[in-house]
């Protein structure tokens, strides 16, 4: 309480604020660190990323037992416990939350509980009555799920990830209402759970900014699994009766009416630009909630950085960390700007979709002539004998110079395998060098080898 002052004011205890905070005070600057929440880790560790894959963790497991007869094994049908299930996620949550805390106590750096408000270009307030004076700020206030005026959030069956992740109750019939990362991870968490899952997408396909190739792989492979139903716009919700009815509007042919247990709203998230009294420091933001930033994560105000989901797309846990590191270094004085050629994307769905780098339909609308070679799973040996042959591995490059612009992946464990392809990307690596790396028989990275020889035309057929 009273008035601190600090070199380095962090709001937001996020992926974004916490790598920024850390980095500040292993850089030898004095750090406070602003957030509303009791523990610390953001979205991403509480409500986002780890939640997520530890129930996604869970549905993998009972797809596992499902499929278990098709390999001779008979097992019997999984009891879930959803006491058990929560708990199990719970403590996921707090082993990785507590050791931000920990961390944070590590360094000395100055934790403030409380939700921070601007004064002026060098004064915080926090709801605590606590004042802090900073030399220099980063602003690392995250993003809230979009709600649409036209829903009724404030019905019970009416879920945002948060309440789809608290794990309260799995309903008979639950309704997804946006066909994106967020969406299908909950898809796949809720269908493992039990749950009838029908998903609207506004969109042509699922998962939007994915290729479409990957896309049509994942939707094959769920065809069972999931209702979708996509270019299908949700256009009322009536929570009157016992269960919600849902009027959904296709772009071809006469709307649907959906009866649900429970509605989940997954269709974005908005930057928190606007509710931290930004203009108080003088610090531009755009009618989005967005704050404009150069490549050394400046705002308009030269000593107020900001990094993380309010800075922009795509609204990532590791862009934001990376952006914080920025942030901080320019703050210690380092030369350090944020230029990536490629940030992974995953789906941690079943089976994963992840991409790097260019999308073909983005290396394409920029005007780049492009090439892509895939080689399918149903060739490879490890994913036919982990009876999970449905995968692809594409890459996208140059055909000029064999640059590679951009990766995709479906498959399991897609998102692991994208790792050596951003190092690719970053490293400005061609499809021959791709080729001529020796990658280990029998694994999942050896798709993406064969991917670069066959693009590198040192193979030229799939058995
Ligand atoms: P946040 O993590 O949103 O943190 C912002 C923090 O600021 C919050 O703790 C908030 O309480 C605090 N805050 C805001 N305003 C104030 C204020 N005025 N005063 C004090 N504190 C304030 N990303 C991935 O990379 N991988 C994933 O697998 C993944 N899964 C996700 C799953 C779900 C369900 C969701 C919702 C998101 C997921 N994301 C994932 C996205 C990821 O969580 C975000 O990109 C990431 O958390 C952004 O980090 P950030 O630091 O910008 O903000």
């Amino acid at each position: 309480m009273g008035v601190q002052e600090t070199d380095v004011l962090v709001l937001g205890s996020g992926p974004g604020g916490y790598a920024s905070a850390f980095r500040a005070a292993d850089l030898g600057l004095s750090v406070t660190l602003v957030e509303r929440y009791p523990t610390l880790g953001g979205v991403c560790l509480n409500v986002g990323c780890i939640p997520s894959k530890a129930l996604l963790h869970v549905a993998e497991v009972i797809h596992s037992a499902q499929d278990a007869s098709d390999l001779g094994i008979t097992l019997s049908a999984p009891k879930i416990d959803l006491d058990g299930v929560r708990a199990y996620k719970d403590r996921t949550v707090q082993q990785l939350t507590g050791g931000v805390g920990g961390m944070a106590k590590g360094r000395k750096v100055n934790v403030i509980t409380g939700e921070g408000r601007f004064r002026d270009a060098h004064t915080l307030t926090v709801s605590d009555g606590s004042e802090v004076r900073f030399k220099h700020a980063i602003v690392a206030a995250g993003s809230s799920p979009v709600t649409l005026p036209f829903i009724p959030h404030d019905d019970p069956r009416v879920w945002d990830s948060t309440d789809a992740l608290a794990l309260n109750d799995v309903p008979n019939h639950l309704v997804i209402m946006g066909g994106g990362i967020i969406g299908l991870e909950m898809a796949t968490i809720y269908q493992a759970l039990g749950s009838q899952v029908t998903v609207v997408e506004f969109a042509d396909q699922l998962v939007p900014a994915a290729d479409t190739d990957l896309m049509r792989v994942y939707q094959r492979y769920n065809k069972d699994r999931f209702t979708v139903h996509t270019g299908t716009k949700i256009t009322g919700v009536d929570a009157s009766g016992k269960a919600l009815i849902i009027t959904a509007e296709p772009t071809k042919g006469d709307a649907i009416t959906l009866e649900a247990d429970a509605l989940l709203v997954a269709v974005g998230r908005r930057p928190n630009g606007h509710r931290i009294e930004a203009d108080k420091a003088g610090i531009t933001v755009d009618e989005r909630g967005f704050i404009p930033v150069n490549a050394q994560m400046q705002t308009n105000q030269p000593h107020i950085f900001a990094v993380g989901d309010i800075v922009g797309n795509p609204m990532l846990a590791h862009k934001a960390a990376h952006e914080g590191h920025v942030a901080a270094e320019v703050i210690a004085g380092h030369k350090a700007a944020f230029e990536p050629l490629a940030i992974p994307s995953i789906a941690y769905t079943s089976p994963e979709i992840a991409w790097t780098g260019l999308t073909e339909r983005e290396a394409k609308a920029k005007g780049l002539k492009v090439a892509t070679a895939t080689y399918p799973w149903s060739a490879a040996g490890r994913a036919i004998g982990a009876n999970r042959s449905e995968g692809k591995t594409k890459l996208i490059y140059d055909p000029d110079d064999g640059t590679l612009l951009g990766a995709g992946i479906v498959g399991i464990n897609a998102g692991e395998l994208l790792g050596e392809l951003t190092l690719a990307i970053e490293f400005q690596a061609c499809v021959e060098d791709i080729a001529l790396t020796i990658h280990a028989h029998p694994t999942l990275h050896e798709t993406v080898g064969l991917a670069g020889e066959l693009a590198a035309g040192t193979v030229t057929d799939i058995p």
